[in-house]
């Protein structure tokens, strides 16, 4: 149920060092919820453990901390849900909403079949809109049980037959931004049934290797937490587009979203966990205050 409390998180993955874009998001996350009284979390999203080092968990602690920020504890941490997340995918696939797959990205690329020579290939915001070669394996009888070593893919379109009445062709999705898109989309947003066909397609919930995915993980996640409020860059904006249809389906609350604007480098690229020149750690180690970076990053 959703509260009058204000409830906003940052959710970095543990894979690099955090960066301005980072304390940009962190901040702006935990000055929302203090401005209206509410609660700050922090939520660790480590589903990828072929990434995810301690090291850089205890470095987002650190540098966090050194900001000024003050979340509860103990943090939530992904990979210790995973047994949530599966409950949710056998979920999905118990309902004939999800096929299993086991088709590679070059699978893929190969089964699309691009309408002129060098046209790039579709893609949405969870990559290569995919080409429906494994939808055969759809759990339609009910009986068949979920594989544990391919992919589980949600089926797009059985999202429309299956929500029946309670969602006709010409009901939209919806949802309240904010901030903004890339493209300065902002308050009510909304998008069709067709459009989630068309331009997102048949998106992985889980992958082979991790048993859930980003998708499947932040939906349940912001959920579990209570979160009314996602803060986060505008590069996951087209994303929350699954995240909603995943809310209508779960029947879980859609929070408000706030996408902000990305922290470019002076060429105007978008920081990455790589550009160590613009960690959180090396200007506090060259002598900035929390003070400078928050200035740095227009806060
Ligand atoms: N873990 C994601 C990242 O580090 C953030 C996802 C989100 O805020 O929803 O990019």
């Amino acid at each position: 149920m959703q509260t009058d409390t204000m409830i906003t998180r940052f959710a970095p993955s543990p894979t690099g060092p955090l960066h301005l874009g980072h304390a940009y998001s962190a901040l702006l996350a935990h000055d929302m919820a203090m401005e209206r009284g509410g609660d700050f979390l922090l939520r660790i999203e480590d589903i990828d453990q072929s990434r995810a080092r301690p090291e850089w968990e205890a470095q987002i602690y650190q540098d966090l901390k050194w900001l000024g920020l003050w979340w509860p504890t103990p943090v939530m941490r992904q990979s210790e849900r995973l047994d949530a997340y599966r409950d949710k995918l056998r979920w999905f696939w118990n309902h004939g909403y999800a096929f299993s797959c086991s088709c590679s990205r070059r699978d893929v690329m190969e089964a699309m079949s691009a309408p002129q020579e060098g046209a790039e290939p579709a893609t949405g915001p969870d990559g290569l809109i995919y080409p429906g070669t494994c939808r055969a394996s759809t759990n339609k009888s009910g009986t068949v049980q979920m594989p544990e070593d391919t992919a589980i893919r949600l089926m797009m379109d059985a999202v429309a037959r299956k929500q029946g009445s309670a969602f006709t062709g010409s009901d939209l999705f919806s949802f309240e931004e904010t901030g903004q898109g890339p493209n300065s989309e902002t308050g009510r947003i909304e998008f069709s049934m067709q459009d989630a066909i068309d331009t997102i397609g048949d998106i992985v919930l889980a992958r082979r290797d991790m048993g859930t995915s980003y998708h499947l993980s932040v939906v349940l996640d912001d959920a579990a937490q209570g979160v009314t409020h996602v803060v986060r860059g505008e590069d996951l904006f087209e994303t929350t587009k699954i995240h909603v249809i995943l809310q209508r389906v779960l029947k879980l609350p859609t929070p408000v979203y706030h996408h902000h604007t990305l922290i470019r480098d002076d060429a105007g690229k978008r920081l990455a966990k790589r550009d160590d020149a613009r960690a959180i750690s090396k200007y506090r180690d060259e002598g900035a205050t929390p003070e400078d970076i928050r200035k740095m990053v227009g806060l």
